[in-house]
């Protein structure tokens, strides 16, 4: 793969060139297989700022061509060697030209990569004077868009709104991807615009808003497995190492409560109005017809104990899924909301409540904090996440962390028992 920035005013504009061992069709981190549209992109910085370091420029090109480089990556401007190493020990890839030193990680500020759901606002709310930064996707002049119904106008407005300091980065990165659909190459190109501004901006940490379930937990793709390794988010998994090397610490404030903790600070949060997870609403407020409002309704439900608001029944295509039996993405959510919405039975869940049979006792875990999650946030900014913690939510018994560390395995076995009878 070869790589080059060049810029014109405000915008950066990306090339990427395949070797021949290169193929169009990749696999994210995470697993998913990733087709690529196109090999250009941009980011739109609201400013000039000077040549950002050349390790910042190649993590942001990184985040975006990962998926389709197969041995070696070669950048337009030198990376320090120790990147360099960062990209062999992670990926078995070789990278180059390398001299010169890597970027000092003396960075003061720690800014939010803020989308405006309701995990990024419970770390906003947490860390309350981080700058935001905020990634507007844009059309890509080279590839139809065929996502109109995407409103990142709307989350982009509703971040303005919020009257913290915010930077807007507009990008067509997005539609780099072809398949499965337009989105982030790897779910680190949401950092790219932070990347290129870090030096403008002294930053020395950037904060994102995965909690229990993406770090621990599995996630969304990677399904129902305890991940202390985890590949994207730990500290010293491949990207943690990579972004630290570029002096730009992945921290995750939340990395340690579940969908119910975050969903529970952020519409306790003055920016509750506006929270906004799904990306079709527009001004008026959210679709309340695709399958991210459908998930997100079931955990808002659980944590105001109260029955389920939708229109969604169990025969449409986006609550297909939770007619059949597990393992879902975000079970431990399902399983919350299974043990607390009242009436599940009488909605799109209650195949998956029957074959969960999750108790308010059995989910008592997901309203506390996983302890090591805070020994993971450097050591400048923990105390202040240690003690918001220990003040609003409160640590998890020995029994309760076993939960986590055996989320996948334990837990698996009881449902091969109680799924058959
Ligand atoms: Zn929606």
């Amino acid at each position: 793969m070869r790589v080059s920035w060049t810029r014109d005013g405000f915008t950066w504009n990306l090339v990427f060139r395949l070797d021949p061992e290169d193929a169009i069709t990749g696999t994210v981190t995470d697993g998913q297989p990733v087709t690529m549209a196109t090999n250009s992109c941009r980011v739109v910085l609201p400013r000039t700022v000077a040549e950002p370091h050349p390790d910042l420029l190649a993590v942001a090109a990184w985040s975006i061509v990962a998926p389709w480089t197969r041995r070696r990556v070669r950048f337009d401007r030198p990376i320090s060697p120790e990147l360099a190493l960062a990209l062999w020990s992670g990926w078995g890839v070789e990278a180059g030209p390398a001299s010169g030193l890597p970027r000092p990680a003396d960075g003061e500020r720690l800014a939010l990569s803020y989308s405006g759901g309701a995990d990024s606002v419970a770390v906003a709310e947490m860390l309350d004077d981080a700058p935001f930064i905020h990634f507007q996707r844009e059309p890509h002049p080279r590839v139809p868009n065929r996502w109109t119904h995407y409103r990142a106008d709307v989350l982009a407005a509703l971040a303005a709104e919020t009257g913290r300091d915010l930077t807007i980065v507009r990008s067509d990165l997005e539609f780099t991807l072809a398949e499965p659909r337009p989105g982030y190459p790897e779910h680190h190109a949401v950092a790219a615009g932070a990347l290129l501004l870090a030096d403008d901006m002294n930053l020395g940490g950037l904060a994102v808003g995965y909690e229990l379930g993406s770090r621990w937990l599995g996630g969304d793709r990677y399904l129902l497995r305890y991940t202390p390794d985890n590949p994207m988010w730990a500290p010293d998994g491949m990207w943690g190492r990579l972004f630290a090397t570029a002096g730009l610490p992945i921290v995750l404030p939340v990395g340690g409560v579940s969908e119910a903790v975050t969903m529970r600070i952020a519409l306790e949060s003055r920016l509750s109005p506006q929270v906004r997870w799904c990306l079709r609403g527009d001004k008026g407020g959210p679709c309340g017809t695709c399958g991210k409002c459908l998930y997100k309704e079931l955990i808002q439900a659980a944590v105001e104990r109260r029955p389920l608001n939708t229109t969604i029944t169990a025969k449409r295509p986006v609550a297909r899924k939770w007619q059949d039996p597990p393992p879902y993405g975000g079970q431990e959510m399902i399983e919350y909301g299974c043990a607390w919405v009242p009436g599940i039975q009488n909605t799109p869940f209650a195949k998956a409540a029957e074959h969960l049979g999750a108790t308010p006792m059995s989910v008592a875990w997901l309203e506390r904090c996983y302890r090591p999650a805070i020994a993971e946030i450097p050591a400048r900014w923990r105390k202040r996440v240690e003690d918001y913690m220990a003040l609003e939510v409160g640590y998890m018994s020995d029994d309760e962390a076993r939960k986590v560390e055996t989320w996948g395995t334990a837990h698996g076995l009881d449902h091969d028992g109680s799924d058959h009878d």
